[in-house]
């Protein structure tokens, strides 16, 4: 029986669609006529298919025990682009699917001829790839979430492989990240980077094998243990992501950030890829053109070898929810490196470029050379609308308190800590989104005491960081700690202050509130949760894949708390017993 209700069809030539992957999704249920995030059926479908592709090639790729480059990037990117918010163009997921189809018969081919048993590939999974549009479609349909569930037939368990399904995702999102920083031996070794992508295969391969076969007896236990080894996978890869983003650009330290009107000709880049921002910012100092840092890349301003270029100028705007706010006063043009994208408006939508994994119909595509984009920045003469209260705060924002930065002056905070002066470290922080309800961790931060220090990261921080939360220890009490995809700060933040206490971690007066959206999110949660670490609030809702058997067995198990809405001061009562 399925698991999840059929939507009503309003298209007949698109496949029947249900997307739950989200914090967004309609109803806290699911996406069923098109994504809140507007993504179409079609292109829903079309991603569906691609999953189960790229979870084909993992399992032959994990048969066959090797990892050769070409399977490693069609891994990596497609998954990538199907996270919410990051690719809305059929065309790349038709490509996308033409590549990893004809990796798929090589391996099988290469397995047969070595005398290998070709494993039996996912029920949902097309013999051959239809050539048409129409076709590939019509064969999304048991690829979709409404026909897996009914599959597996037992919606805690399904649950707990989508949310499996998800951090893997949200794991090669940051894996692609570290990857393309291209930052040598010295970043990580190829050993070390080989076992990541044997693990994101075997993981790939169960998914693929528990989403075609009958349900094993422990099939829940099973699913969970496999989502703490995405959680444990996570974390190496982040390490590594750190390792890349130190290694190339520098290591981050302290630094106030300018939010002034820009000034043309200019650049606007997004989303989380310093890699991008990294090629770009030659070829534009060459032009003399300026370029400004939105939501996720705000932290670029930290590195030093990203500072050093003059022409980067300072930030402008906020989350990745208010682009369509924000983006229309920006004098210049725009470039998305990675998620979180908008759907473009007309404001703004014939001066916005996408790079990498991003992608949305007929917006232009650039990778390293980004002539076109720079000469469209010195052409550009339009006026904008004056920004209302609100875009340009005119105010100096704090970044770059990354682990080094903290653990630097750690004599500091653990004398705080020993004296009493210190008594609490919150991470709150994580993903923002368009929902009022996310106020919940602006209060939660608001409500903190005197004698805490908050710890943020992620795009949760545009939440926090217009208030002013004091200092404490010679440090401001908010500490802006990076990207999401410098969540492996907090972690070692936590451990060297454990170690310098000479406790553990989960002796610390340590309390996490998790803004989620996306599936980083979900990749970051399962770290957290692989690591032990207790009473995490959760929100502002809660994941519609985690049923609520689940959520019992994760708050037994872990404490995993759902946040408590316009109740944030009972939360933060029980937090300060260590509830
Ligand atoms: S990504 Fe989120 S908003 Fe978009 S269709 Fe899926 S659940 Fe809905
Ligand atoms: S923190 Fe999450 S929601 Fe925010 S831009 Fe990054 S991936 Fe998107």
């Amino acid at each position: 029986m399925a698991a999840v209700a059929a939507p009503e069809m309003e298209d007949l030539r698109a496949p029947q669609m249900m997307c739950f992957q989200c914090e967004q999704t309609n109803a806290g249920k699911g996406c069923t006529t098109t994504g809140v995030c507007k993504k179409s059926p079609q292109t829903s479908g079309l991603q569906d298919l691609t999953i189960l592709h790229a979870l084909r090639l993992c399992q032959l790729a994990h048969v066959e025990g090797g990892a050769e480059a070409a399977v490693r990037d069609l891994v990596l990117e497609p998954l990538f682009a199907t996270l919410t918010n990051v690719n809305f163009d059929d065309a790349r997921f038709e490509q996308y699917l033409k590549d990893l189809a004809a990796h798929i018969a090589q391996l099988e081919a290469r397995l047969k001829a070595g005398g290998q048993a070709v494993p039996a590939a996912p029920k949902a999974l097309p013999a051959k790839l239809p050539e048409t549009k129409q076709e590939l479609l019509a064969a999304a349909e048991p690829a979709g979430l409404l026909a897996r569930s009914a599959e597996v037939a037992n919606e805690d368990l399904f649950g707990v492989i989508e949310m499996c399904a998800y951090g893997l995702k949200g794991t090669c999102a940051y894996f692609y990240h570290a990857e393309h920083l291209l930052a040598g031996d010295a970043a990580y070794s190829e050993s070390e980077r080989t076992e990541v992508y044997k693990e994101i295969f075997r993981l790939g391969n169960y998914l693929a094998e528990v989403n075609s076969t009958t349900a094993k007896e422990n099939a829940l236990g099973v699913a969970l243990g496999e989502c703490l080894a995405v959680g444990a996978l996570n974390l190496k890869v982040m390490k590594m992501l750190d390792s890349a983003h130190t290694t190339l650009l520098g290591t981050p330290t302290p630094v106030e950030v300018t939010q002034e009107q820009p000034e043309s000709p200019a650049i606007l880049v997004s989303g989380h890829d310093l890699a991008v921002l990294h090629r770009l910012l030659p070829q534009a100092e060459k032009q003399k053109v300026n370029v400004y840092t939105h939501g996720e890349m705000l932290p670029a301003h930290s590195y030093p070898k990203l500072r050093k270029f003059e022409n980067l100028k300072g930030h402008f705007g906020t989350h990745w929810g208010n682009q369509q706010k924000e983006f229309r006063h920006f004098p210049g043009v725009i470039l998305m490196t990675s998620n979180c994208m908008m759907p473009p408006v007309g404001k703004y939508r014939d001066r916005i470029w996408t790079c990498g994994p991003v992608g949305f119909d007929k917006i232009p595509q650039v990778e390293d050379d980004f002539s076109a984009l720079i000469q469209q920045a010195l052409e550009f003469k339009d006026s904008v609308p004056v920004p209302r209260s609100g875009v340009i705060p005119h105010r100096k924002l704090q970044v770059g308190f990354g682990h080094a930065a903290v653990l630097g002056v750690a004599d500091k905070v653990v004398e705080a800590i020993q004296s009493g002066a210190l008594k609490h470290v919150f991470v709150i922080g994580g993903c923002d989104g368009t929902e009022n309800s996310r106020s919940y961790f602006t209060d939660l931060a608001a409500d903190t005491p005197q004698d805490s220090i908050i710890l943020t990261l992620g795009c949760g921080k545009f939440r926090l960081n217009g208030h002013d939360h004091g200092t404490l220890a010679g440090l401001p009490r908010l500490l802006d700690v990076g990207q999401c995809n410098d969540a492996y700060g907090a972690v070692v933040i936590a451990t060297k202050l454990a170690e310098a206490l000479k406790c553990t971690v989960h002796d610390l007066p340590l309390h996490f509130a998790v803004s989620w959206f996306e599936q980083k999110a979900v990749a970051v949660l399962l770290t957290l949760l692989h690591l032990n670490l207790k009473n995490i609030r959760l929100g502002p809702a809660l994941p519609g894949f985690i049923t609520p058997n689940v959520l019992k067995v994760l708050n037994e198990k872990f404490g995993l708390k759902p946040a408590r809405l316009h109740e944030e001061d009972v939360d933060l009562a029980e937090m300060l017993k260590g509830e």
